[in-house]
């Protein structure tokens, strides 16, 4: 039997016990102590890590009476001296906490229930029974930071199961032996737990939301508290001082130097489109008025070197609009490769231009699809452009026929 020491001093950082065994399991060590500080995790909240005797603690998990302490090498002798990874351990413990707070705020102001907590590095997740809109779960984090600031004892007690029935926000699974465990912060939050927590609220510094999705019919909100929070506020800081740099405002103009940056963006793209528009327009009537014709059709296929896809299917729609009758294949080489489209307007039903396409897409040995009035794709052979080209001409022409 292992001695939890873990709940009678959750603030030792080092402690000594008795080596009671050792075995090898898959290259890994299971030891178990007489007493340890070591948590196995449970409740939402993960095991602890540190070393024993030097040996790194990879993971700790309980089995019936025992607590199993998975190391990556062996220890020697009978006492042995464990030491907790003491940031991970705190950071757990105001996580924890200041969880208990937002969860206990949320049913208080606003009777959301929550299913389900984790603690998984610095992010903490609840899922909500009901959905939690935003104002209900900013309110929630207000309430759960006035508790921090006035610094309110977190009690470790153990009532009789009629008070845990009148007073609890949720009652302890229906397995659980009495006594049950209560965390009491009191005026705030009341509910039984198995982890371990900071022994007031002033210690979870700050509670701090970060994003809430839909989640089987309830949220799921994503918060940090105490160095978990300052550590993101810290990268926040710095990813607003670049975009101030960037930007060159203060952090309160960022917004509106945004929306005028957006605005500019449109305006260019107008701009660049009519400018594409009118520079590709003689191209289209010469492309047209050179056309092959082939019976009520006429076939046009046209290699635009260095052009980008974008300007690739403005001249083919620009062609197409022009004259209903015109089937395009058009393609153009740049450094990512050959992008390569077939189509002829779409009011004309009785073209298919896919098996044609498919062919070109073999040859240039790429990738693509579409419908029957148009298909795209982009190729690696660029030296087999010609051949692709004519390829597929030939295709059209007797499947016209
Ligand atoms: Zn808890």
């Amino acid at each position: 039997m292992t001695a939890k020491l873990f709940y009678d001093a959750p603030y030792a950082k080092e402690f000594d016990a008795e080596l009671l065994s050792q075995s090898e399991h898959d290259g890994k060590f299971h030891i178990i102590l007489d007493r340890t500080l070591f948590y196995p995790g449970g409740g939402g909240q993960p095991c602890d890590t540190g070393t024993l005797d030097g040996a790194e603690v990879l993971e700790v998990i309980e089995h019936g009476e025992e607590i199993i302490h998975i190391t990556a090498s062996p220890v020697e002798g009978k006492m042995i001296h464990g030491v907790l990874n003491w940031e991970k351990r705190f950071g757990n413990m105001q996580q924890h906490l200041g969880e208990h707070l937002f969860a206990g705020a949320l049913w208080n102001l606003h009777h959301i229930h929550t299913a389900r907590m984790r603690i998984e590095g610095d992010n903490v997740s609840i899922d909500t029974d009901i959905p939690a809109d935003i104002s209900a779960i900013l309110e929630a984090e207000s309430s759960a930071n006035a508790a921090i600031w006035a610094d309110i004892p977190a009690e470790v007690i153990f009532p009789d199961m009629a008070e845990i029935k009148e007073l609890a926000r949720k009652l302890p699974p229906e397995n659980a032996v009495p006594p049950v465990r209560i965390i009491k912060v009191e005026g705030v939050d009341y509910v039984p737990c198995c982890g371990v927590h900071a022994s007031s609220t002033g210690q979870v510094g700050l509670v701090k939301v970060i994003s809430c999705e839909n989640h089987k019919g309830g949220s799921r909100i994503y918060l940090r508290c105490g160095r978990a929070a300052y550590r993101w506020i810290t990268s926040l800081y710095h990813e607003v001082r670049k975009a101030e740099s960037e930007l060159v405002c203060g952090y309160d103009g960022i917004n509106d130097k945004i929306a005028i940056l957006k605005s500019q963006i449109h305006a260019l793209k107008s701009q660049n489109e009519a400018l594409t528009v009118r520079y590709l327009k003689p191209l289209v009537d010469s492309l047209l008025s050179h056309a092959e014709v082939c019976g009520q059709f006429k076939i046009i296929s046209h290699v635009m070197n260095q052009s980008s896809q974008d300007e690739i299917k403005h001249l083919f729609k620009l062609i197409t609009d022009k004259d209903k009758d015109s089937i395009a294949i058009i393609a153009g080489e740049n450094e990512d490769g050959v992008f390569i489209m077939a189509g002829c307007n779409k009011e004309n039903k009785n073209v298919d231009v896919r098996p044609a396409f498919r062919k070109a897409i073999e040859i240039l040995g790429g990738k693509g699809g579409g419908s029957p009035f148009s298909a795209q794709g982009w190729g690696k052979n660029s030296e087999a452009l010609n051949t692709a080209m004519n390829e597929a001409v030939n295709i059209l022409k007797n499947n016209i026929k």
